[in-house]
C-alpha cells in the first residue's frame, strides 16, 4: 500500500466499519477501512471447520434484520449473493420423552404457533400470538429506534429510555412495570406452560438477556416478539453477507485492507489525524477516523489513556463484556439430520430452523444459565441448534448435513487455555450422548466429524471481547443512551474527528449494521452532508 491520505479511515473490518465505510465512500468521500484479520465481516462468517464442503455458521446465524437494514436496501445486496430463505417453522422445542414439540413458525403462519402451542394450552397460544402480532403492527418503530442514533436525555424528557420502553409495554398491551422486571418474572407472568416457557427463557437468552435479573423486561420482550422468528438463512453461508457488503463498498470506491492490523490512532493537538498500523506504517486522514475494534482496545490501546480525559479512561476501564451473553459453537458433520422422538406429534420439528435440544423443563434451563453467569461450563450440555443443509444444499455434501449450536457458557477469563482445550476436547461428547435421548439417531456412526468453538476462540479470532456476542453486555446502564457510556452515546468522542461505529454502540450487537449506520448519520451530519441515505418511506 502507498501511504496516502484519506478523507476517512476506518478502524476495523466488521460489518459495522464496512457499514460506515461503504456509505461514506457513497458520500464521494475517500476511505479505507483496515482490518486485522485475513478477512472481512468478523463474525459474520461461515468456516469448513468439521470435513470438506460441510459449511458451519459458528458466529452468526440467524439473519433476522434483513427486511429492516438500510445496508442491505440501499446497496442491492441480493444482486451482489447475499441472497436469504425464511424458514417455515422457525424456532422448536422438543423432549427427551417424546412429548409433542413446540414449534413457532414465521410471519405468514401465526396460525400453526398458535395450533402448536394450543396442544398445551389454548390461553398461552391466544398470548403469544396477540403478542407477536402487535409486534408485527409496530415493525416500524422498532425498526426505527434501531436504525437512529438514541434520542439523547434532555430537559423534557430526562430518561429517553424509560420512555420508550414504557413505549414498548403499550404498543403490547402489558402493564408499565414489566417494563423493569426480569425474563423469567415476565416470561411465567406471561404463560404457563413449562415447554413454551423453557423455549422462551432460551431466546432471551439468545438475545444477550440474563433471566433472572431485574430491568430486563423490555429486552425480553423484543428478543421474543420483536426479533425471534424472524430469523432468516443466508443462502451459502452467512459469510456471504460480509463478502457483499464489502463488495458493494468497493463499488462505491471505498478501499479494504485485510491483514492489516491498526496499532495507534493518531492524535495531534487534539485531534484525531489518521492511525499507524502493527508495521509502522501511518495513513493520516482529514475528516474523520472511526473504530470498529472493541471499546477498550480503541481507547485505552490505539488513542491511549494519555490522550483521553480521567473520565473517559475511567469509563473505558469500567465497561463491561459478558458474562451474562457468552456463547461456544458445536460443528457437527452429519449423514443424516436428527430424527427427534417428539416428532411423531409433529414432525416439522424435525425441520424447525432453531431447535433448542437437552431441556425438558423451564428449570433445567435456568440452571444452565446460572452454571453459566458463575463462571462454571454448564453441566446439563443442551443447546439451541440448526441444520442448515436441510433448507439450503449448499451446506452439505449431497445427502448429508451440517449442524451448528450454541452453547451459553461462561466467559472466556473464567478459565484457562488448558481448561478450554478440555472442554473442546469432551464437550461434544457430553452434548451427544445427552441428544440422543432426544433424538435416537444421534449416534457417534452418524458423525462424520465434530468441532467445538470456544468463548476464548472468539476472544482471539475476533476480538470479541471474552467471546461476548452482544460486544459489551447489554445492561441496562450499557443499553440506549447509556452506551458504551452516557459521554460517548452519540458515536462521537471528546477527540474531535474520532468517532466509534461498533456493535458496542446503539443498537448493540447483532448482524444489524446499526452502530455504522448510526455512526456514519453523525459523522455526515458533523461534515454537513447532504441526508441521500433518507427515504421517506423509510423514515430513517
Ligand atoms: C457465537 C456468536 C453467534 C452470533 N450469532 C448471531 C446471530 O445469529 N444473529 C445476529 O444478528 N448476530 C449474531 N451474533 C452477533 C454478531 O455477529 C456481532 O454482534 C456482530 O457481528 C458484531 O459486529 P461487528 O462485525 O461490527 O463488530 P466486531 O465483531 O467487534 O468486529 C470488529 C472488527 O474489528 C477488527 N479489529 C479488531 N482490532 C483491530 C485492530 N487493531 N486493527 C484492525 N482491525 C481490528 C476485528 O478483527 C473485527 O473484524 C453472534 C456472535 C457470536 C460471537
Amino acid at each position: 500500500m502507498s501511504t496516502k491520505e484519506y478523507d476517512g479511515i476506518i478502524v476495523g473490518g466488521g460489518h459495522n466499519g464496512i457499514t460506515l465505510g461503504a456509505y461514506a465512500a457513497r458520500a464521494g468521500l475517500k476511505v479505507a477501512v483496515f482490518e486485522r484479520r485475513h478477512e472481512e465481516g468478523s463474525a459474520i462468517y461461515t468456516s469448513e471447520c468439521t470435513a470438506p464442503g460441510f459449511l458451519h455458521n459458528l458466529h452468526a446465524q440467524f439473519m433476522e434484520f434483513m427486511d429492516w437494514m438500510p445496508f442491505y436496501q440501499d446497496f442491492e445486496l441480493e444482486k451482489l449473493g447475499a441472497r436469504f430463505l425464511y424458514p417455515k417453522a422457525q424456532a422448536g422445542i422438543t423432549f427427551s420423552d417424546g412429548r409433542p414439540p413446540i414449534v413457532l413458525y414465521n410471519t405468514e403462519h401465526l396460525d400453526l404457533s398458535h395450533k402448536s402451542i394450543s396442544v398445551y394450552s389454548k390461553q398461552d397460544a391466544d398470548t403469544y400470538v396477540d403478542l407477536r402480532q402487535k409486534a408485527l403492527d409496530s415493525e416500524d418503530a422498532f425498526s426505527m429506534m434501531m436504525y437512529s442514533p438514541p434520542v439523547q436525555p434532555d430537559d423534557e424528557d430526562p430518561d429517553p429510555g424509560n420512555t420508550s420502553a414504557l413505549a414498548y409495554m403499550e404498543i403490547l398491551g402489558l402493564p408499565r412495570h414489566y417494563a423493569k422486571g426480569s425474563a423469567r418474572s415476565l416470561i411465567d407472568h406471561l404463560f404457563e406452560t413449562p415447554e413454551l416457557r423453557a423455549l422462551l427463557y432460551r431466546m432471551s437468552v439468545e438475545w444477550g438477556c440474563p433471566l433472572e435479573m431485574m430491568s430486563f423486561g423490555t429486552v425480553a420482550l423484543l428478543a421474543v416478539f420483536f426479533i425471534s422468528v424472524n430469523w432468516k438463512l443466508m443462502i451459502g453461508g452467512t459469510h456471504n453477507l460480509a463478502h457483499a457488503m464489502v463488495m458493494a463498498g468497493v463499488r462505491e470506491g471505498m478501499e479494504f485492507y485485510e491483514s492489516s492490523e491498526v496499532k495507534n490512532i493518531l492524535v495531534k493537538n487534539g485531534r484525531a489525524v489518521g492511525v499507524r498500523l502493527a508495521d509502522g506504517t501511518e495513513v493520516r486522514a482529514s475528516k474523520f477516523v472511526a473504530s470498529n475494534a472493541d471499546l477498550q482496545q480503541t481507547l485505552l490501546g490505539m488513542v491511549g489513556e494519555e490522550n483521553l480525559s480521567p473520565l473517559w479512561g475511567k469509563r473505558a476501564r469500567d465497561f463491561k463484556c459478558g458474562p451474562s451473553c457468552v456463547l461456544a459453537s458445536t460443528g457437527l458433520a452429519l449423514h443424516e439430520a436428527p430424527a427427534y422422538k417428539s416428532a411423531r406429534h409433529n414432525p416439522d420439528i424435525n425441520r424447525t430452523f432453531y431447535t433448542v435440544v437437552g431441556f425438558d423443563t423451564p428449570a433445567e434451563v435456568l440452571e444452565y444459565c446460572r452454571d453459566a453467569e458463575v463462571g462454571r461450563i454448564p453441566g446439563i450440555p443442551g443447546a439451541g441448534t440448526w441444520v442448515n443443509s436441510l433448507w439450503d444444499p449448499t451446506y452439505a455434501p449431497p445427502g448429508k448435513h451440517s449442524l451448528c449450536g450454541w452453547f451459553f457458557f461462561p466467559k472466556a477469563s473464567t478459565h484457562t487455555r488448558a481448561e478450554w482445550e478440555e472442554v473442546r476436547a469432551t464437550y461434544n461428547d457430553r452434548f451427544l450422548e445427552r441428544f440422543r435421548r432426544w433424538a435416537p439417531n444421534m449416534t457417534p456412526d452418524n458423525v462424520i466429524a465434530k468441532y467445538f468453538y470456544t468463548p476464548l476462540d472468539q476472544h482471539e479470532e475476533m476480538r470479541m471481547v471474552e467471546g461476548d456476542f452482544m460486544n459489551g453486555a447489554m445492561r441496562p446502564d450499557q443499553g440506549g443512551h447509556f452506551r458504551p457510556f452516557p459521554e460517548a452515546s452519540n458515536y462521537r468522542t471528546e477527540i474531535p474527528n474520532l468517532y466509534l461505529c461498533g456493535p458496542y454502540m446503539h443498537p448493540g450487537g447483532g448482524a444489524n449494521a446499526g452502530p455504522g449506520y448510526c455512526a456514519f448519520k453523525v459523522v455526515a451530519e458533523d461534515l454537513g452532508l447532504e441526508p441521500f441515505w433518507e427515504t421517506n418511506e423509510r423514515g430513517y
